[in-house]
Parts: structure tokens; C-alpha cells; sequence
């Protein structure tokens, strides 16, 4: 772990989520000397897990919530700026029936408020008819069809958005390293000033002082508490299913009202898949073997073909199912669904800087306001980085990604036939995206693990023969990594 005892840093941050990367990335862009540590890969938790929009999250209007919304909205404007290569706007149709919870004038007046929060900066949304709707969507079902509306937001790539920013704080001066697991806080006389590293594959353990850190691990923070006292953010449990999309026939995506429980959900395309989610369920499931149950599927399969009759969807349509956990920052409420987006960011008695909740949408003003408490924490005066204006790295990959095919045409070649992923995507994520393992490759750099039946089973050995020269893999280690990705997508992937 080259240089990661060499000094002493300024600021820690564990966790390489969205909020961990963000942090450190606009830390760096202070000028502060920064390093992350990330047990496993950027976004292997919960922000590898999401619906991948970034929104304004129109469905807590209804919970009140402008002030989210608000914040929401101005960061989805700021992320398709800085970031037009991982963020892009996305048009949903929400139809509406006859009876239906959230009626015409409900909703319109629903995304008036919506169009008013943006401050003129987003796509105005429209009105539709009953045939208007069913000409964008021709295979929702008609029978009650009233009409409906189309409105805006983003859509994005969580894994990849994640890693820029991860990327982008190594170009400011960060250190950050993933696979590299914060086992330990250090304290001395009560104040917190390191934590004991173990990095995954070397087995190398070594002492990382700084002199503030923030605890940035999501539904893992519990496991750095201050004298192991219960700080756990009660997590909510979300899981999508990923069917082939000529089955539902959708064309873009809809957001629609479930007619099992009446909660807000989404049919999102996703290439040559339909991603249906999410479900939203109290769990006391642990963060590393969280997945989807029988239950789950059963009531997105049945919400989906409320809408979509002629789908008849069934398990069998199932390519994929996985479960992630929101960390709530509060979870009084009997109903996950009612809990507030919103963050919180608490210094213990020790100093470390907690951090809960929070969205991905809001990751950037989430973490400039955590590193205003940083720079205070430090006795310094608070100046903001440019993290709104600064492009996030990224936008040159196809242009690389072309250049190593042309440089080796057998690299050229998809691992998958009708999925985009090819050999030069595994050398790209490996020498430009620090990626380490198949895992890595196949279920964040690209996404053929969720694209899959068998969860990229069948091109793990292919895919370890590309990387291994880059890594330095001989047999055995090939063998072993091949075996952990079986491990990692068999527990991410699991159903039962
Ligand atoms: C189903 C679902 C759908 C969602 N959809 C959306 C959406 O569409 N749009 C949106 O804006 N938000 C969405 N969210 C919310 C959003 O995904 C989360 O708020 C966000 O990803 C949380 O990021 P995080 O960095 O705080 O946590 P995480 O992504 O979980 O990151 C924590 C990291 O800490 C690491 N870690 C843990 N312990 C240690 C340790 N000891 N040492 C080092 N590292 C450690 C973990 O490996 C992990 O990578 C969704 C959430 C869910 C569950």
C-alpha cells in the first residue's frame, strides 16, 4: 500500500460509495492532502445498487419534502453539466387510470410544483390523453386509461459515476485506495487520529493517520462506532429485477403507481432490457449477503403487469434480481417508504465525522457541506472547491476504448454477442478505471453480471486470460480470482 503510512493526511475517509468518493474529491479540490479507503470496490455497496437516476424524486412532493426536492433538482442541473458522458435526461410517462391513487389533477399539479422547483431549468412536462399516452406507450394496457403526463429527469451510470469521482479526487492529489478494508479506528486520549488498514489481496496491514476523518460506509457505519455503541442507520431494503425489454415493450421509461401496495415505481430501459424497481422494506439483513426473495419479484412481476397485460411477466422472464440498502438517517417510521431522502452529519465525541442517508442525486452539495465541517474540524477557514463547475473524468472512453480495439483487433470482439462489452472495456477498466478484480470488471465497469442469466459465469475465465498479463496474474491466482467472482455474484445475485 505505497504511501499510505508515509504521512500524515489531513482528512480519512472511509468508504468508497458516492458520499466516501464525493468527499474526498472535493477535499482534494481544497487543496487538503486526502485519502480514501474503500474495503472493496468503489460502489460495491450500496451505490452499485440503486435505480441509477439521478431526480428530483417527485414522489416526495407528496411527503412534503420541497426543500429535498429542491436540493434535488439544482443537482440533477449540475450533474448534466459537469457530467454529460454519465448523466442524461430521461423522459418518463406516468399514465394514469380511472380510480387511480394519484388522479390527473394530483399529478399535474404535482409537476407544475415539480417545473416551479427547477426554476425554469428543466424540460417543460406535458399533458397527455388517453391516446396520447398510449402512442408513446403502446403496450401499456388500455383499459381505464385515462390519460397521463410526460415529464423529465436524469438517468445514470451509479457504478461509473462513482468511480469518476474517485478518478477525479486521484487527479487532485488524493490518495485512494480500494480492496484496502479500515479495520480499526485509532484513538488516542479519546480523539480519533487514523485507522489500521488491510489491504484485501497483499494481506498488508499498516497504521493511516490523519487528522480528521469522516465515516462514509453507509449501512456498514456501525461497524467504526465509537466504542462499538449502535450508531447503525436502519436501512431500508430495495430490489430491482431486470427483464428482456421486448417483453414489456416499454419504449422509455414510465413511472407508475403499483396497484398491489400503491407505491411510486419505475420500468426503466436499460439497452436490451426493462429494469423494474423498487421495492422498499424495513431489513435487519446484513449489507454483504443482502438479495432479492421470491416475495420481492412476485410483487415487481405483479406491479409491472398491472400496467403491461399483454406481458404476462413471470419468473421466467427473470435475467436478473438484486437488493441493495438505503441508509435512512432516520427510521422512526413504521413505513420505509414515508422516511426522509434527506442526510445527517454527526461529529462523535472522538471527533470522527458520521455521515447517513442521503442520495446519490445530492452526493455533490452532501459532500461540500461534510467537508465545510471538515476544514472547521481543522481550524481552517471554510473556502468551497469547484466540484459544480470542474467536469468529472470520463468522457474520452469510447475514444480509448476504440483506440485499444484498433491496437488489437482480437480485443475488438463482445465477450457477450448482443451486449457492448468487449476485451478493450477490460483493459480500459483495469489501466484507466482502477479496477482490480473480475467483479470489478464485470458487475461495475461494465454491467454484463446484471445483463446476463448466468451472471457473466460463462466469460470469467475468458475475461481473467485478457486481464491477467495487466495484473500480473499467473494460474493459480487466476483460478482463485475466478472463484471469488463465482462467490461475488452468486451472494449478489441470489434469490431465495
Ligand atoms: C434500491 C435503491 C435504489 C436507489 N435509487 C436511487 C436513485 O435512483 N437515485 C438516487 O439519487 N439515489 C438512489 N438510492 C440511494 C443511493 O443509492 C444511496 O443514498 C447512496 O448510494 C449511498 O451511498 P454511500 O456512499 O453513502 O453508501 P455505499 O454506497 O454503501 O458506500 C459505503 C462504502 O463503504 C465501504 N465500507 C464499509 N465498511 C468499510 C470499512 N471498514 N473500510 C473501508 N470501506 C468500508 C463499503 O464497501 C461501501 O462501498 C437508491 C438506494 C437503493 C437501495
Amino acid at each position: 500500500m505505497p504511501g499510505l503510512s508515509a504521512d500524515r493526511f489531513d482528512v480519512l475517509v472511509i468508504g468508497g460509495g458516492i458520499t466516501g468518493c464525493g468527499v474526498a474529491r472535493d477535499a482534494a479540490m481544497r487543496g487538503l492532502r486526502v485519502v480514501l479507503l474503500e474495503r472493496d470496490d468503489f460502489a460495491s455497496g450500496t451505490s452499485g445498487r440503486s435505480s441509477r437516476l439521478v431526480h428530483g424524486g417527485i414522489r416526495y412532493l407528496e411527503h412534503g419534502q420541497l426543500h429535498l426536492v429542491r436540493e434535488s433538482i439544482r443537482e440533477r442541473e449540475t450533474l448534466l453539466r459537469i457530467a454529460p458522458h454519465l448523466v442524461q435526461p430521461l423522459a418518463f410517462t406516468w399514465p394514469i387510470y380511472s380510480g387511480a391513487r394519484v388522479g390527473k389533477f394530483k399529478l399535474n399539479a404535482g409537476l407544475f410544483l415539480y417545473q416551479l422547483l427547477a426554476l425554469g431549468k428543466s424540460h417543460p412536462h406535458s399533458s397527455l390523453n388517453a391516446a396520447q399516452t398510449q402512442e408513446r406507450e403502446p403496450s401499456l394496457g388500455s383499459t381505464g386509461l385515462t390519460g397521463g403526463a410526460v415529464y423529465y429527469d436524469a438517468r445514470t451510470d451509479d457504478a461509473k459515476l462513482t468511480i469518476a469521482n474517485a478518478l477525479s479526487a486521484e487527479q487532485n492529489g488524493a490518495l485512494v485506495a480500494s480492496h484496502t478494508r479500515a479495520t480499526e479506528i485509532i484513538r488516542e486520549r479519546g480523539k480519533a487520529v487514523g485507522a489500521v488498514a488491510t489491504a484485501k489481496y497483499s494481506g498488508e496491514t499498516q497504521e493511516v493517520r490523519a487528522r480528521v476523518l469522516v465515516n462514509a460506509t453507509g449501512v456498514w457505519q456501525n461497524d467504526l462506532a465509537a466504542g462499538g455503541k449502535s450508531r447503525r442507520a436502519r436501512g431500508s431494503k430495495g430490489v430491482h429485477i431486470a427483464v428482456p425489454r421486448e417483453r414489456v415493450g416499454n419504449r422509455d421509461a414510465l413511472t407508475l403507481i403499483s396497484g398491489v401496495d400503491g407505491r411510486v415505481m419505475f420500468c426503466l430501459p436499460a439497452g436490451v432490457q426493462t429494469i423494474i424497481g423498487t421495492t422498499d422494506t424495513w431489513t435487519d439483513e446484513s449489507p454483504e449477503t443482502v438479495h432479492a426473495s421470491m416475495g420481492d419479484i412476485d410483487y415487481l412481476l405483479r406491479s409491472a403487469n398491472g400496467y403491461f397485460p399483454r406481458a404476462r411477466l413471470t419468473f421466467d422472464d427473470v435475467v436478473s434480481a438484486w437488493a441493495g440498502i438505503r441508509p435512512l438517517a432516520s427510521g422512526g417510521s413504521a413505513n420505509p417508504t414515508a422516511v426522509s431522502r434527506e442526510h445527517s452529519i454527526v461529529a462523535d465525541e472522538s471527533g470522527v465525522i458520521h455521515v447517513t442517508g442521503g442520495k446519490l442525486t445530492t452526493y455533490r452539495s452532501m459532500a461540500a457541506e461534510i467537508v465545510d465541517r471538515v476544514q472547521e474540524a481543522l481550524g481552517e477557514k471554510v473556502r468551497g472547491a469547484p466540484t459544480d463547475s470542474v467536469e468529472l473524468p470520463g468522457s474520452d472512453r469510447s475514444v480509448e476504448v476504440a483506440a485499444i480495439e484498433r491496437d488489437d483487433p482480437r480485443l475488438a470482439q463482445p465477450l457477450v454477442v448482443g451486449l457492448p462489452y468487449t476485451g478493450a472495456h477490460l483493459v480500459y477498466g483495469i489501466t484507466r478505471e482502477k479496477a482490480q478484480s473480475l467483479s470489478d470488471l464485470l458487475i461495475r465497469r461494465t454491467h454484463l453480471a446484471f445483463e446476463t442469466r448466468d451472471h457473466g459465469r460463462s466469460v470469467a475465465a475468458l475475461a481473467a486470460g485478457i486481464v491477467a498479463p495487466l495484473l500480473k496474474w499467473d494460474e493459480q491466482t487466476k483460478s482463485a480470482r475466478i472463484r471469488e467472482f463465482e462467490q461475488d455474484v452468486g451472494r449478489m445475485f441470489a434469490v431465495a
